[in-house]
């Protein structure tokens, strides 16, 4: 592990950060090394201070639930952002318009639209994330996408200046928002369909049929690789003979070849391994070369 930087912070944040926080902690694979700083801010306010007073050289990350991270056994240099419970404010707009703050979890999402009797964010329920990942992401499952209901964001620069942007301002696609450098997302507008007497019956059974399909309880972070275009990650990698393949303790999952599960005690050194390894086999066997959809973050121990 590389050494901490010491980092000159405003004395309000300096009794409030903490340091050498494992990531392993807030991550759903369960590794990853320590952040040098990690910061749980109050509210927006609270955040905007803290990044304005962060000096320009630190590195900095936000973290919603740490669904789609890797992070290295050798941590992250810099400052890591918590945004869940922070950034937690859901609100109803209009008829079909509502407000979400980034730390708020996708599944709070899913449920409060059913109860103010808003349709098409049934989906957002299987995702184990917050909006502000699922914007980063372009999050999607069963047909949903996290961006087709975005009106506009607010975003916060690396000086701790806000700004509204519309989804026009971001390359869109599969996975995939890209906007300007060095912005996090605050919260995002949303508009959803009207549908008086909605259930959540809907719910129910897109996790039902998740739980049907997916290693669902384990320790992964849901799909590692993208699909390629016309075809299934999970397809080329049962085909090229890797479910159940294993690197010290994690293996690809025998119920989704797509997932990669951590039984306890693997490093992120032995899923980042078992993830080449997948890549390279597939690339072998079947000429597709696999893009992962999971973020690699973090220095190697
Ligand atoms: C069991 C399981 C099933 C899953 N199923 C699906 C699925 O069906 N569809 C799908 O799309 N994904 C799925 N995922 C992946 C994951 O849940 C999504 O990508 C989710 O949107 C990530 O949200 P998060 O809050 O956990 O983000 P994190 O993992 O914390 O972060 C992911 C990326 O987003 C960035 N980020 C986080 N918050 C912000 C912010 N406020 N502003 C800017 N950048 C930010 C981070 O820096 C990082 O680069 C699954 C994961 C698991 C574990």
């Amino acid at each position: 592990m590389s050494a901490q930087r010491s980092v000159e912070l405003a004395p309000e944040f300096a009794a409030r950060v903490l340091h050498g926080v494992p990531m392993s902690k807030h991550t759903s694979w369960h590794a990853g090394g320590p952040a040098d700083i990690f910061f749980s801010p109050r509210d927006s306010m609270d955040l905007c201070s803290f990044v304005r007073q962060l000096p320009a050289e630190v590195p900095l990350m936000w973290i919603g639930l740490g669904s789609n991270l890797l992070v290295r056994d050798g941590g992250i240099r810099g400052a890591v952002v918590s945004t869940l419970g922070a950034l937690d404010a859901l609100e109803r707009q209009s008829a079909t318009r509502i407000r979400a703050e980034a730390g708020v979890p996708c599944a709070r999402i899913a449920r409060q639209c059913v109860k103010w009797g808003l349709s098409e964010a049934e989906w957002f329920a299987g995702i184990p994330g917050t909006l502000g990942g699922a914007l980063a992401m372009n999050a999607g499952a069963f047909g949903g996408e996290t961006w087709r209901h975005v009106l506009d964001v607010e975003v916060l620069d690396r000086r701790g200046a806000r700004h509204t942007r519309t989804p026009a301002e971001y390359a869109i696609g599969y996975r995939k928002a890209q906007g300007p450098q060095d912005e996090w997302f605050i919260s995002a507008r949303m508009e959803f369909e009207q549908r008086p007497g909605i259930d959540d019956t809907g719910i129910r059974e897109l996790l039902e049929k998740r739980r049907e399909t997916q290693p669902i309880g384990e320790w992964s972070c849901g799909s590692v690789f993208t699909n390629p275009p016309g075809d299934h990650a999970a397809r080329l990698i049962e085909s090229a003979g890797l479910k159940g393949f294993r690197i010290g303790d994690a293996s690809v999952s025998k119920k989704h070849a797509n997932f990669i599960i951590n039984h306890g005690t693997a490093r992120a050194a032995d899923l980042e391994a078992l993830i080449e390894h997948v890549r390279q086999t597939v690339a072998q066997r079947t000429g597709v070369s696999l893009t992962a959809e999971v973020r690699i973050v973090g220095e190697k121990a």
